[in-house]
């Protein structure tokens, strides 16, 4: 052990890796874990630097029922083993750990299921979790990236309101319940997202995560889920029995098959990139410093949470890379966000993507392409949005648009290109090209990024709100008290226009199809822009609100229909792009418009012009030569023609108008 300990220690003061010890105790084996069969379950844990490791076996996942405890034996590359004989479905276990003089009960990191509060791990047939007809569950289509539009929605805010009128209040389950209403007989629950026509939802943290206390479930209590606990596990709080481990899997399976036949593909937000605390983690109870990066003998913290896991070092990417490939093959997951995916480095990035492809190249992989602090890795080796082109297949989301649209998020009061801010015209193209290089967007000039990033357009998320920081709405209601709500909404029109029009992907936080609020909870009349651990009342959707709000809700879906009819809006390559797109010159200021032809990728229509107009007042704009069908405009959007233009248009003041020109696909 002694000469172990020794090139661990010395290791671990070195952030750029762990080089010689994980040289000589990585462990590539697929068993880490508990390895189930009815007959026998094998043991098998991971911890180089232990002197000694049992297994603990329990009755329950909670309580004074300890049954046995099993020596471990170490073999090759640190890992401890055991085999106990029968059928141990249901039976709770934890690891001790002896390190030095200090023994720690630590749950397996690979641990498939917990008891009660993620305290211990359960042994658990997998296949008796199945719901009925999972193993003929399978992905709704999708060919390329900039086909998905995805929905992003933490669990327990879809029902937690009582006008959802969905009886599994804040539970997965209330995600499977179709034919839910408001009082006023509107959709609410999945049929309202599958009637609105995205193609993904995109689902906050749902793995078991450490500050909702599951023991209490009677007391009102939120949290968005960004303090990870176990990694493997879906979160106790959204199951109906937290203290059965089968349960909590059960259900989040019927919920993604119940997501997957109504035609909706699942993502779910990941962050592995720390944990909730380190003297509480598994992984620091395991094996003490090599999950985590260390700086001069300090942890570092580009999480901004405490700490940074270090992706760099082999065992924790093996780690982040089995946990995806499991969510994608146990959960039949879809996709995955990256919370500060920044914190990772390249090579672990490019390792998920090539493990999904295994599974099925239609996977999803993207997600913050920034950190929250200082990281102990340099920045060129951090999967950070500038480094985006070196990461085929993975993307990040474009604060350039995000911004440009409606003005900086950290400054509550700025505004965009939509609320009355001069100047934004190059933020919005540099949004349309979805951060790929064009010919007519050399930089973009805005105060963060000077030039294009997406090598492709998929890898570009499109967005203008999502959980953090203010809703669209309220971020409108401060940049924008004086102005009139009617004025706000033309505004929220027209950057949800942009949005659905812009090469990439296009993603919105749930409810801004519905003008969704987040009221202060604590301050009369504010709004809450860190909404993380406040009550449902400031978080949850209000479906009650929907009737008044139908007409931006119809907008969205309109622009969400005409999307999926026009490929031209969707191209997978950004050469095509740079072929297809032309901005057009000698606009007024405020005033950004292109035309995309050649029925580019594949589209029915000939031709597509989008114009957008920042100004209160109209623009008058010259048009390519022809008639064209007009499908957006002011009022409204849909795949169908509400009107001809010809010459010269007159764009209405803060709107957006979309016109095709030579399809057969427009109904008149
Ligand atoms: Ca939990």
């Amino acid at each position: 052990m002694g000469k172990k300990q020794q090139a661990y220690d010395k290791s671990m003061e070195r952030y750029e890796g762990t080089g010689a010890f994980d040289e000589a105790f990585a462990y590539d084996g697929k068993d880490l874990g508990a390895v189930y069969t009815k007959e026998k379950t094998g043991f098998k844990v991971w911890a180089p630097t232990a002197s000694e490791v049992s297994l603990n076996l329990y009755e329950q996942g909670d309580g004074d029922n300890l049954t046995e405890t099993i020596p471990m034996t170490m073999g090759e590359r640190g890992v401890w083993s055991c085999e106990k004989q029968g059928d141990l479905n249901g039976v709770y276990y934890t690891y001790l750990v002896r390190i030095g003089s200090k023994t720690s009960e630590a749950v397996d990191l690979y641990a498939r299921t917990t008891g009660v509060n993620g305290n211990r791990g359960m042994v658990v047939d997998l296949r008796a979790t199945d719901p009925e007809g999972f193993d003929k569950d399978t992905r709704p289509a999708l060919v390329n990236p900039t086909d998905a539009v995805i929905y992003e929605l933490h669990v327990r805010d879809l029902s937690s309101d009582a006008s959802s009128g969905i009886v599994n209040t804040g539970k997965f389950l209330g995600l499977t319940e179709t034919g839910t209403t408001n009082a006023d007989g509107l959709a609410t629950g999945i049929d309202h997202i599958r009637d609105l026509g995205v193609t993904h939802v995109q689902i906050l943290p749902s793995y078991d995560y450490a500050t909702v206390d599951e023991a209490k479930l009677d007391t009102p209590q939120f949290n968005w889920g960004y303090d990870p606990k176990n990694y493997n596990v879906p979160e106790g709080s959204y199951s109906t029995d937290p203290y059965h481990g089968e349960v909590r899997i059960n259900e989040m399976k019927r919920m993604v098959q119940a997501l997957h036949r109504n035609g909706l593909r699942v993502n779910m937000d990941v962050v592995y990139n720390h944990t909730f605390n380190i003297e509480d983690s598994y992984f620091q109870k395991t094996v003490p410093d090599y999950y985590y990066r260390k700086v001069g003998g300090r942890y570092s913290d580009a999480s901004a949470c405490g700490n940074e896991t270090a992706s760099d070092h082999a065992m924790m990417r093996k780690y982040i890379v089995d946990s995806v490939v499991y969510w994608a093959t146990e959960y039949h997951i879809d996709g995955f966000r990256f919370d500060l995916m920044a914190v990772h480095d390249i090579e672990t990035m490019k390792a998920v993507r090539a493990a999904l492809d295994e599974v099925d190249p239609s996977i999803m992989v993207y997600g913050e392409g920034w950190t929250g602090g200082d990281c102990a890795i340099p920045s060129s080796e951090q999967a950070l949005k500038e480094n985006m082109a070196r990461i085929d297949g993975v993307g990040a989301f474009s604060d350039d648009i995000r911004d440009g649209i409606k003005g900086s998020v950290f400054e509550a009061q700025d505004q965009g290109f939509i609320s009355g801010k001069d100047g934004m015209e190059e933020s919005i193209r540099f949004g349309i090209v979805g951060a790929t290089p064009h010919p007519q967007v050399p930089a973009c000039r805005n105060d963060k990024v000077t030039r294009s990033w997406a090598a492709q357009p998929g890898q570009s998320i499109n967005y203008i709100s999502c959980h953090d920081n203010l809703t669209f709405w309220d971020k409108l209601a401060i940049s924008n008290a004086d102005d009139s709500e009617e004025t706000r909404i033309r505004m929220n029109k027209l950057g949800s226009a942009i949005i659905l029009t812009s090469q990439g992907v296009p993603f919105f936080q749930a409810g801004e199809e519905m003008l969704r609020s987040k009221p202060s909870a604590t301050v009369e009349g504010g709004f809450d822009e860190n909404s993380y651990a406040s009550p449902d009342s400031t978080n949850s959707i209000k479906w009650l609100e929907k009737a008044k709000v139908l007409d931006t809700y119809e907008y969205y879906k309109g622009l969400i229909a005409f999307r999926k009819a026009h490929s031209a809006l969707r191209m997978a390559e950004t050469a095509d792009i740079q072929r297809n797109l032309t901005f057009m010159g000698g606009l007024d200021a405020n005033v950004v418009g292109y035309t995309i032809e050649n029925h580019a990728n594949g589209d029915t229509a000939e031709k597509i012009t989008v114009i957008f107009n920042g100004n209160a007042d109209a623009a008058i704009v010259p048009l390519p030569a022809g008639t064209w069908e007009i499908c957006v405009n002011d009022k409204t959007a849909g795949t169908a023609s509400v009107g001809t233009a010809e010459g010269t248009v007159s764009v209405a003041g803060i709107s957006a108008l979309v016109l095709v020109q030579g399809t057969d696909a427009v109904e008149k």
